[in-house]
């Protein structure tokens, strides 16, 4: 097939059959595939690979999705939620290497939005920085005011487009999600999405749906990961999701979307080592960096007990193994730092890194 045939105007317009074949491509159609959504990420959005720093600010969580070891029913995992102050702390800390900009991500706890409300001002208008949340579902009235208080962006995963599968799984119905991604954006903040690949049950037929409704809402943010068996959830014995269906949505994503960020998740990295550089020879452009306290990373089990914790060391290597470049302001924050925060990151790279059972 030629790389012609990957071009964005065409897939959209793709029948089922022929996006079916482009999603599970191996062998020399796959590197075309790549190969395309390398030259669409550079023709839109450059070579720049786009830092975040994220802070897990609560693993306790109102909903019980079956993959996730957060879920509300896991009585053995010990639950925390970060103060005003830490946040602030961790988040003057990412600053000073140049990162700017701040995750907040957690679980569904609505007792975080006294703490939001507090934060998300003091880092937007006092520390300048841009803010990107990612903490479940909330009242469109709830999304508005986070916009006026200084967030920019939000994400709202839809998982998986497959009605039935989504409400079974996350035991909420899939309508509620793409609400909430409405009122994200009417709200004014741009908005992320993504979904999970490898579900127990999914079909192929159900991937090729999460990719159309990715095309038809045209968020701002986009996520491909694999779906990883969690310990201490009901899915905790089923296989690992495939490598190569989620690179080769990450690569149809990037040529459809053109210029959308996609992040290398941290999940690929886990599946195997190499996967975050595999994602961006796939056409992502975003690496999230760990800042959340040690002592609480442990915690936050969103994909694994012994998930990869993406370091600020491993990002840039990973960024100049892909060929592509790191922002400036990052470059001169890490030259520049002696900080503590980027110490502790290191430390954390050279215990965790290699210690993932990968
Ligand atoms: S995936 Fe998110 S919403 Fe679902 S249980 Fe985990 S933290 Fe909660």
């Amino acid at each position: 097939m030629s790389g012609g045939q990957f071009s964005g105007s065409s897939i959209p317009a793709m029948s089922d059959p022929q996006l079916l074949r482009v999603l599970t491509s191996t062998g020399e159609m796959q590197q075309e595939l790549f190969e395309q959504a390398r030259a669409i990420r550079h023709r839109y959005s450059g070579d720049e690979v786009k830092f975040r720093g994220v802070i897990e600010i609560s693993n306790i969580c109102q909903k019980n999705c079956d993959y996730c070891a957060m879920r509300r029913s896991n009585g053995a995992l010990n639950r925390f939620r970060l103060d005003a102050e830490t946040i602030l702390a961790v988040a003057r800390s990412i600053l000073e290497v140049g990162i700017t900009t701040i995750f907040l991500q957690g679980g569904q706890d609505p007792h975080c939005d006294p703490i939001l409300d507090e934060v998300i001002p003091a880092i937007a208008h006092d520390l300048g920085a841009e803010i990107l949340l990612n903490v479940g579902e909330r009242s469109s009235e709830t999304y508005k005011r986070f916009a006026q208080l200084g967030a920019r962006s939000f994400i709202m995963k839809y998982e998986t487009s497959d009605t039935i599968l989504h409400n079974r799984i996350t035991h909420g119905p899939l309508d509620r999600r793409i609400q909430c991604m409405k009122w994200i954006r009417d709200a004014g903040m741009k908005i992320g999405t993504g979904n999970i690949i490898g579900l127990p049950d999914q079909s192929i037929e159900s991937l090729l749906s999460d990719i159309r409704l990715a095309l038809a809402f045209k968020p701002n943010f986009v996520s491909a990961a694999p779906f990883i068996p969690n310990p201490g959830t009901p899915f905790q014995e089923q296989p690992l999701g495939d490598l190569d269906l989620t690179l080769n949505t990450m690569a149809i994503l990037r040529i459809g979307l053109k210029n959308v960020l996609i992040p290398s998740v941290s999940a690929l990295e886990y599946v195997r080592p190499g996967g975050q550089l595999m994602g961006l020879n796939a056409g992502a452009n975003v690496m999230t960096i760990n800042f959340t306290p040690q002592s609480y990373r442990e915690r936050y089990r969103i994909y694994a007990q012994d998930r990869f914790i993406v370091t600020l060391n491993h990002a840039v290597e990973t960024v100049k193994s892909a060929g592509l470049t790191v922002d400036p302001g990052v470059q001169l924050g890490i030259a520049a730092s002696d900080t503590t925060s980027l110490k502790d990151n290191s430390m954390a790279q050279e215990e965790e890194q290699y210690g993932q059972g990968t």
